[in-house]
C-alpha cells in the first residue's frame, strides 16, 4: 500500500483524494482541522457557481489573473466538460445561466458538498482524519508529519489547504518560494464617502477605466453595486483582482473612471443632448433618470453643482456637457480594499517550483499541491472552483498511477 495524506479536504483535496483513490493500492488520509468541504457552503451566495461554461481551454485559462499559462496544461485534460461531466456521474446535474456561470439545477452547494461526501464514502481506502498539520518533514523516502495531537509517516503528501490555510507556510518549510499573499477579488473602499445614501443601488454591465501613478491598469466590465463605505460588484472584483499588487491608500489612490450607461449605449452623450433638447421644459433630473436610476441621477447632478429642477431648455452648453461628461466618466478614488472579506487569495505557492503535469513539486519528491494554495487565483464567475476541480484532478491522477 501508498500511504497518501492530503492536507486540506476542501474541494480541491477531495478531488485529489477521489482520482487518487481509484487505485486501490492507495490508503488516503484527509486531514482536516475543521469540517470537511465546508469552504464549498458560501460559494455562489449557497447556489455553488461550480464553473464557466467556456470550453475551449486556452480561453478558459485568460479569466486567470495568475497562473493562466500554467493552467493549459491542466484545462487541456480537465476543464469545463469534464467537469460537469465529473457532476453528472455524482448525481448532480447542472445547468447554465445566461451569463454562462455553471450552478447544480438545485441552486444549492449543500447538494455538491454531500454529493462529494457521499462519493468519497464508497472509497474504503479514503480516511478522514480531523487534526490540524502543523509540520511536515521530508526524511529519505517518507514524510513525517504531525498534527495538534499526533505523529504520522507518510510516502507522498498532497497540500490543499486553500488561500487562507497554513498550507504555504507548511511549503515553505519544505523549501518551497511563497509568492506573496494578497487577498483579491475584494469590494473596494472609496475617498468619496458621501456616496452611502446610495448603498445597495446597481447598475448592470458598467465599464471602468483603472489608473495608478498616471498608468492606466485596464479597462474593465461587468455588473456594479454601491456600498455603505465604497464600490462592489463583479465589475469591482475584477479591479481588485487585477491591482491585488498595487499598493494604493489614501494619498496614492487608484483612480476609476466608470461610464455609468451600460457598456453597449454607446450613443449615450448624443441621445442626452438631444433628449434635453426636444424637451426643454422637462426638469433635469427627470431626463436624466431616463438613464439612470433616480437616486442616482439626483447625485450626479449634485456632484456637478446642477440644480436637478432646472428645466432643460435652461441649462447651459458648459453644464450639458459637464452632466453628460460626468455620466460616462464618472470617477472614484479607491483607498483600500474591505478587508477579510475577499473571495480569493492571490500568491501562493511558486508554480515555477511545481511540475504542471503532476502538480508535484520539482524540489521535494512526492509532494503534490491543488487548488488555492497555489499561486493561482481567476476572476468571479466558476473560475476559482475550476482550479480546484482541475488541479485536484490532476494531483490525484499522478497519484493513481504513480504509486
Ligand atoms: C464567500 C465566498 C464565495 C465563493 N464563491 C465562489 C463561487 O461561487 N465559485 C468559485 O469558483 N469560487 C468561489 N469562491 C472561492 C472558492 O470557494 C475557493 O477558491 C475554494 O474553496 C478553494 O478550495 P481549496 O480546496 O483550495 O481550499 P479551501 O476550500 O480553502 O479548503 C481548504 C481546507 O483545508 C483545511 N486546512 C487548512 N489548513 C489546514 C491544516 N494545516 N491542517 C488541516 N486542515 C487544514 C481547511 O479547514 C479547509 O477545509 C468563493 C469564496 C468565498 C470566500
Amino acid at each position: 500500500m501508498t500511504k497518501i495524506a492530503v492536507i486540506g479536504g476542501g474541494p480541491s483535496g477531495i478531488t485529489a483524494a477521489l482520482f487518487a483513490a481509484q487505485n486501490k493500492e492507495n490508503e488516503i488520509f484527509v486531514f482536516d482541522k475543521s469540517i470537511i468541504l465546508n469552504t464549498l457552503l458560501p460559494t455562489g451566495g449557497g447556489r455553488c457557481n461550480l464553473a464557466f461554461a467556456q470550453y475551449n481551454f486556452k480561453e478558459l485559462a485568460k479569466f486567470y489573473p495568475r497562473g493562466e499559462k500554467f493552467l493549459y496544461s491542466i484545462f487541456s485534460k480537465f476543464s469545463t466538460a469534464q467537469t460537469i461531466d465529473f457532476f453528472e456521474k455524482i448525481g448532480v446535474k447542472t445547468y447554465t445561466q445566461d451569463d454562462l456561470r455553471i450552478f447544480p439545477v438545485s441552486n444549492s452547494s449543500k447538494e455538491v458538498k454531500n454529493a462529494l461526501l457521499k462519493e468519497t464514502a464508497k472509497h474504503k481506502n479514503i480516511k478522514k482524519v480531523f487534526e490540524n498539520v502543523v509540520e511536515i518533514k521530508k526524511k529519505d523516502k517518507i514524510f513525517e508529519l504531525k498534527t495538534n495531537k499526533n505523529s504520522y509517516i507518510f510516502d507522498k503528501v498532497v497540500i490543499s489547504t486553500g488561500g487562507r490555510g497554513t498550507g504555504q507556510k507548511l511549503a515553505q518549510n519544505l523549501g518551497h518560494n511563497i509568492i506573496e499573499l494578497r487577498p483579491a477579488l475584494s469590494s473596494l473602499i472609496t475617498k468619496e464617502k458621501d456616496f452611502s445614501a446610495l448603498s445597495g443601488v446597481s447598475l448592470k454591465d458598467l465599464s471602468a477605466s483603472v489608473f495608478f501613478e498616471n498608468k492606466k491598469i485596464k479597462t474593465l466590465s461587468g455588473d456594479f453595486l454601491f456600498t455603505h463605505r465604497g464600490i462592489s460588484g463583479p465589475v469591482v472584483y475584477k479591479i481588485s483582482s487585477y491591482c491585488a499588487y498595487l499598493d494604493f491608500n489614501e494619498k496614492n489612490p487608484l483612480t476609476i473612471s466608470f461610464n455609468l450607461v451600460n457598456k453597449n449605449f454607446e450613443t449615450f452623450d448624443e441621445k442626452f443632448l438631444n433628449n434635453l433638447k426636444h424637451n426643454p421644459q422637462k426638469e433635469t433630473a427627470s431626463i436624466l433618470s431616463e438613464y439612470l436610476p433616480k437616486n442616482l441621477a439626483l447625485k450626479v447632478l449634485e456632484v456637478k453643482q446642477v440644480n436637478p429642477k432646472t428645466k432643460a431648455g435652461q441649462l447651459t452648453k458648459t453644464d450639458r456637457l459637464k452632466i453628460s461628461k460626468s455620466v460616462t466618466d464618472f470617477v472614484f478614488h479607491a483607498v483600500g480594499i474591505t478587508k477579510g472579506e475577499e473571495i480569493v487569495t492571490a500568491g501562493g505557492v511558486d508554480l515555477k517550483e511545481i511540475e504542471p503535469k503532476t502538480l508535484e513539486s520539482k524540489l521535494v519528491e512526492g509532494l503534490y499541491f491543488c487548488g488555492e494554495v497555489l499561486d493561482i487565483d481567476g476572476l468571479t464567475g466558476g473560475f476559482n472552483l475550476q482550479n480546484c476541480w482541475s488541479t485536484g484532478y490532476v494531483a490525484g491522477q499522478a497519484l493513481k498511477e504513480k504509486v
